[in-house]
């Protein structure tokens, strides 16, 4: 029987037929509603940050659990580092990690694609559309414990919103769990007997899977006619627009890449490549293939008509850049936010002034200009340490997750900084969830620095908080302000 329901859900009910029993998850756009979900139902926690959820997805896999990390796709960088060397390690019970990609930067500050992790990481890597999503899942989990490595699932917001079908998946064997014997091997040796054995699994499933699709008029004699190759949600895009001419091979698994199913339209005259953010397939390709290469792909969210513009000019090598307009809408602070007064202040300090992801970040630009640049979550300390003399401002969020160690770094190396932490308890931007970890901010900070002050945002103005970093700035050495704020119950950023 096939069912039909939305995305998230589909990721809820595959997870169950899996037998995961926990779940790991990161605040973040487009994946925070799953991770509130997945937590609930998979007795889960959230972690400080993305490195910390897939260590305890680790060690949930080598103790005998089934488990997923999810995080989004700029949260992969900062699990990079244990999921890497995870593979010549070897894991025992099957993990997943599902990235949440953000083609279009709706929610996030770049458009990074997750699916290059599998190509360095050397994991199976998953980029489902609507109709693979469930057993994309599930074949995940197996294809984790026959490799006794992680995988990586690639969702985006249209895919979790997505009506998707599915008529339940393979049963899953016990797996063999996690060996202690590969400490008979050396580093080298490991690897060497992973390129041997297991990524040889990967390559056989990869090829074989009923996950990766051709479709149309394929026969031996077609050349001078058109194919597509479409991965993930575009290949859902692809199918509402072109008809049974078109030989079109569907990607769900793209990591490693199955050349046989490629091998289906590369004597065709016209070969164009669709995939959302970032030419993934298509640079693992020659030049002969069309895509975001030559120009005919342009956009990183696909739609119908970015496919039929591209079909229309297929005959020609390389179609000119469309300009970028500075037009779209831009995120604003919640107009009731305690910490408007410390925005002010900031615009008028006349030292360069970083700041991080989280609210902040929606004070670049004009009516505010409080802070210079503001790269990833937790980089302002570090930022700052940098400059010859400046201002770091953090949410509580970003310090514990990653700013913290940069605190301890300007401490010990006597840098000039001042160092506002917005402490509200809550995750602002992704929507006001609790954070724990919130309770250890003031603590941590005195620790490290002892030149710390705790100020209540409600009851320090604009020109209060302007004077008092001014002369921090000018007292030079480490210094931290702990601004305590509540975020008002119906307040919303970007409205
Ligand atoms: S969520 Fe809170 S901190 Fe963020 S802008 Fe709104 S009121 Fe300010």
């Amino acid at each position: 029987m096939v069912i039909q329901m939305i995305g998230e859900k589909v990721i809820c009910r595959a997870l169950e037929h899996c037998g995961v029993e926990r779940a790991i998850a990161v605040i973040g756009y487009p994946i925070t509603e799953l991770g509130e979900t997945l937590v609930e139902k998979f007795d889960g926690e959230w972690a400080v940050n993305e490195k910390t959820a897939f260590e305890i997805g680790l060690g949930n896999s080598v103790s005998g659990l089934r488990s997923c990390v999810v995080v989004k796709h700029v949260g992969m960088n900062v699990l990079s580092d244990p999921l890497i060397t995870s593979t010549i390690h070897t894991i025992g019970h099957g993990l997943v990690v599902l990235a949440g990609d953000d083609p279009g930067g709706i929610g996030s500050q770049n458009e990074q694609d997750s699916r290059y992790y599998g190509l360095l990481a050397d994991v199976p890597v998953f980029d489902p559309n609507p109709e693979t999503l469930f057993d994309s899942i599930v074949e995940a989990y197996r294809i984790s414990e026959a490799t006794k490595c992680p995988s990586i699932v690639r969702l985006t917001e249209r895919l979790l919103r997505a009506e998707c079908s599915h008529k339940g998946g393979r049963e899953l064997q016990p797996p063999e769990g996690y060996d202690r014997n590969i400490w008979e091997y050396s580093v080298h040796e490991r690897h060497m007997k992973f390129i041997r054995e297991r990524y040889q699994i990967m390559i056989d499933f990869s090829e074989n899977t009923h996950l990766n699709v051709v479709k149309g008029n394929y026969n031996e004699e077609n050349n001078g006619k058109v194919g597509i190759i479409s991965t993930g949600y575009a290949s859902q895009v692809v199918d509402s627009v072109v008809d049974e001419d078109v030989v079109h091979v569907k990607l769900s698994v793209v990591n490693p890449l199955p050349l046989s199913k490629i091998s289906y339209v590369e004597n065709l005259d016209r070969v164009l490549v669709v995939e959302e953010t970032s030419p993934f397939v298509e640079r693992q390709l020659s030049t002969k293939f069309l895509g975001r290469r030559s120009g005919h792909i342009q956009n990183t969210l696909v739609d119908e008509n970015e496919i039929r513009l591209a079909l229309d000019k297929l005959d020609m090598e390389r179609v000119e850049w469309r300009e970028v307009k500075s037009k779209e809408e831009r995120g604003n602070v919640c107009m009731s936010c305690p910490f408007i007064p410390l925005f002010k202040a900031l615009r008028r300090v006349d030292v360069p002034v970083a700041g991080d992801v989280g609210c902040i970040y929606l004070t670049t630009h004009e009516p505010w200009k409080s802070v210079d640049v503001a790269f990833v979550l937790g980089s302002a300390i570090g930022v700052a340490c940098g400059f010859e003399k400046g201002v770091a401002v953090i949410g509580d969020f970003g310090f514990m997750h990653s700013g913290v160690q940069s605190l301890v770094h300007a401490v010990s190396h006597s840098r000039d900084l001042v160092v506002v932490i917005m402490l509200n308890r809550v995750a602002g931007i992704s929507g006001r969830q609790p954070f724990r970890e919130a309770e250890y901010v003031v603590d941590i900070a005195k620790t490290i620095c002892k030149d710390t002050t705790l100020l209540q945002a409600s009851s320090t103005t604009e020109e209060e908080l302007f004077q008092i970093i001014s002369s921090k700035i000018e007292g030079g050495g480490v210094s931290v302000i702990v601004l305590e704020g509540s975020c008002p119950e119906t307040s919303s950023p970007y409205q």
